[in-house]
C-alpha cells in the first residue's frame, strides 16, 4: 500500500527564496526501507525537513501526499500525529522539561489521534522501561531533561527511544550514524530494525555505507543538486564506496 508520494517537490529557503529542492520525485509503500546518500549540500536534510513542514522551506511547486493526505494542508504537528516522524541530525535541547514528562506527552498526543487509550506516569513508566533496555539506555536518562547535556551518541540514541515510544508508519533518519561508534551504531540499527512491520517504512538519510550493512534498504537513491538522480539497489553505495559520487554520475 503506498504511503509517500513525493512528485516534483520544489523549495526554498523562506528568508532569501534561494531555490533548494528542484524537482524531487519519491514513492514510498508500507514495509519498504529507502536510503538518501549523496554529496554534501546536495539537499538530503532540506527535503527531510520540508516533508516534516520545517518552517526555514517555502515549498513552491509539486505534491506530497502522505497516507492519502496532502502533506501541505498540514501543521507539522498534525504531520506528526498522522504518523510522520523525524530524527533531526542535531536533535534539539528542550530545557526544564524531562524526557519522561516529554516522551508521556508526545505518547499521548498520539494516542489520542488513534482513539487510543492514554498511558498515566506509572503505567508509561512501565512501557519506556524495555525499551529503554533495548537501546542499553540507563534509567536514569528518564528524569534528565530532554537532550540537555547528552552526547552526540546519547543524543541519537535518545531520538531512537523517542521513535521506539511514539511509533511512526514513516521514519525519517537523517545521519542517524553520524558520531556513532561501531558498538553504538548497532544498538541504533537493532532498535530500528525491531520497529520495521510490513506496514511502516524508514527514509534514511546518510553518508555512509556502514550503516546499510546492518540497516537493509529497500532502495538506494542519490540526490544531486536539490533532485534524487539515481535510484537502485545496494549495488549503487557499493559503487559509491568504491568510486565516489562521481563514478555513479558515469555509470
Ligand atoms: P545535505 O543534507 O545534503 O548535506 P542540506 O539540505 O543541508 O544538504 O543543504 C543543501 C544546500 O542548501 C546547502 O548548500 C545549504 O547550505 C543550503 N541550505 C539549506 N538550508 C539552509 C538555510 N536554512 N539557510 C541557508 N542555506 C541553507
Ligand atoms: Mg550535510
Ligand atoms: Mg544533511
Amino acid at each position: 500500500k503506498l504511503l509517500l508520494e513525493v512528485k516534483d517537490l520544489t523549495a526554498v529557503i523562506a528568508e532569501t527564496k534561494q531555490e533548494i529542492l528542484k524537482g524531487v520525485n519519491l514513492t514510498v509503500y508500507e514495509g519498504e526501507v529507502h536510503a538518501i546518500m549523496g554529496k554534501n549540500g546536495s539537499g538530503k536534510s532540506t527535503f527531510s525537513k520540508v516533508l516534516v513542514g520545517h518552517p526555514d522551506y517555502e515549498v513552491t511547486g509539486g505534491s506530497m501526499v502522505f497516507k492519502g493526505e496532502n502533506l501541505l494542508d498540514m501543521e507539522p504537528e498534525e504531520r506528526s500525529l498522522a504518523g510522520l516522524f523525524m530524527s533531526f541530525q542535531t536533535p534539539v535541547e528542550i530545557p526544564g522539561v524531562s524526557n519522561a514528562d516529554f516522551l508521556n506527552m508526545a505518547y499521548n498526543a498520539r494516542r489520542r489521534k488513534l482513539n487510543q487509550p492514554e498511558l498515566g506516569p506509572l503505567e508509561f513508566y512501565a512501557y519506556v522501561c524495555p525499551k529503554l533496555n533495548d537501546l542499553k539506555m540507563s534509567v536514569d536518562f528518564l528524569n534528565r531533561n530532554v537532550n540537555e547535556g547528552f552526547s552526540g551518541g546519547e543524543r541519537k540514541r535518545n531520538e531512537i527511544l523517542q521513535l521506539a515510544v511514539i511509533g511512526a508508519d514513516l521514519a525519517i533518519l537523517d545521519e542517524i550514524d553520524s558520531g556513532l561508534d561501531i558498538d553504538a551504531l548497532q544498538d541504533v540499527a537493532r532498535a530500528v530494525n525491531g520497529l520495521l512491520t510490513a506496514k511502516n517504512s524508514v527514509l534514511m538519510i546518510t553518508h555512509y555505507q556502514r550503516l546499510l550493512e546492518f540497516i537493509k534498504p529497500t532502495y538506494i537513491h542519490v540526490m544531486e543538486n536539490g533532485k534524487i538522480v539515481k535510484t537502485g539497489d545496494i549495488s549503487i553505495a557499493k559503487a559509491l564506496e568504491k568510486g565516489g559520487y562521481k563514478a555513479i554520475a558515469e555509470r
